[in-house]
């Protein structure tokens, strides 16, 4: 396996995009100019990395992706600091995950110097899509298809990894906001020994039945119980999430059926170096209720690389209604979000090693 960046070949776009304005991006609606691809097949590894005009694939209708859902993907963001640096946060903690995802779904490892080279060189490429408007920034999609156009059940012989890269808005563009959340009470996102724990296609594609339900129904997003007594809190839509009960916060141990996060992650290590207690446990959601019942329930928020942070001002479980925090934005909440957002836009500084700076060569 190469980790030579230099190996990368470069195929330059001739017609370059006209980028839309700052203030309508939205959330992956947008694509710069290039892509990054790179083939494997058995015998061979990985191969052919290559930076490439952002085009549409060409797959075999019998492609096995198709068919069961072989796939996996990441999400993270590059920032442009106030100085014209480019930052990414935490990249490498995304490839790590993105190999545990491969591993759980028999997709073959990917070198993570060899990923993280072709992600900096797509950005030093396309570079000028990265926008600067306060909130903005540019999401990088990085994600793997198997290919092989079999249609017996068994792992593909051959995949392609991919990273495409879209400008997007500020998420709160009137400023940061609660949400109202629908406790799920029928459905699962993820069972014990599942595939919960990986970025993996079919758990979004299972989810959306109850999101929409939630939706028609005026809430923003679902909270996850787990799948085997739906009793205990697991995510918020494809968050991780935190409640802050009599002065200790608390978020759902990673059981195996929890996803990951990064943000979460950062979040717990961030309260902890501001000395606030945390604690990591299983979480039942009439104890949550409980604590909203007797007044011992102050903050909730989601975590998660596009939001960052969600606050959420107001529940729904079975009918019964649970308003926290007045159905505002909490304190700890809000210093979270400015704290995380300063470092990933370099207005804050990182006491973490959490960011990493993307060098532009000849800039
Ligand atoms: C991606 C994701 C998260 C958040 O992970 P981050 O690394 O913080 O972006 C949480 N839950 C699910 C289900 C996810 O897919």
């Amino acid at each position: 396996m190469t980790t030579n960046s230099s190996l990368i070949s470069i195929q330059r776009s001739t017609d370059t995009k006209k980028k839309p304005p700052q203030d309508q991006l939205g959330f992956g609606i947008y694509y710069t100019d290039h892509m990054f691809v790179m083939d494997y097949s058995v015998g061979q590894g990985w191969h052919d990395p290559r930076i490439i005009p952002y085009q549409p694939l060409v797959l075999d209708p019998a492609a096995k992706v198709f068919h069961y859902g072989q796939t996996i993907f990441e999400g993270l963001k590059a920032y442009k600091t106030a100085d014209d640096r480019i930052q990414l946060f935490r990249p490498r903690d995304n490839f790590q995950r993105m190999n545990r995802s491969n591993d759980r779904m028999s997709v073959p490892e990917l070198d993570i110097d060899m990923a993280m080279a072709a992600l900096e060189q797509l950005i030093a490429v396309d570079r000028e899509w990265i926008p600067s408007l306060e909130g903005t920034s540019l999401y990088i999609r990085p994600f793997v298809i198997a290919t092989q156009p079999t249609l017996g059940v068994a792992p593909s012989e051959h995949y392609q990894f991919i990273i495409i890269m879209s400008p997007v808005g500020a998420y709160y563009p009137e400023g940061i906001n609660p949400v109202k959340i629908h406790v799920e009470s029928d459905y699962v996102r993820a069972v014990p020994g599942g595939s919960g724990e990986a970025k993996t296609a079919g758990n979004y594609a299972s989810a959306l039945k109850s999101q929409q339900a939630a939706k028609e129904q005026g809430y923003t997003q679902v909270l996850w119980l787990d799948g085997k007594q739906h009793k205990y809190i697991e995510e918020v839509g494809s968050m991780n999430v935190f409640f802050k009960i009599g002065g200790t916060v608390y978020t759902p141990a990673l059981t195996g059926s929890i996803l990951h996060g990064i943000t979460r992650d950062s979040v717990i290590r961030l309260l902890k170096h501001w000395g606030i207690p945390v604690e990591e446990r299983m979480l039942a959601i009439d104890e949550l209720y409980e604590a909203g019942r007797n007044g011992t329930l102050e903050e909730a928020f989601g975590t998660g690389t596009a939001a960052v942070i969600s606050p959420i001002g107001e529940m729904n479980w079975n009918g019964e209604k649970l308003i926290i925090g007045e159905g505002k934005t909490g304190q700890l909440s809000k210093s979270v979000y400015d704290t995380l957002t300063g470092i990933q836009t370099g207005a804050v500084a990182d006491p973490f090693g959490w960011t990493q700076q993307v060098e532009v060569i000849g800039k």
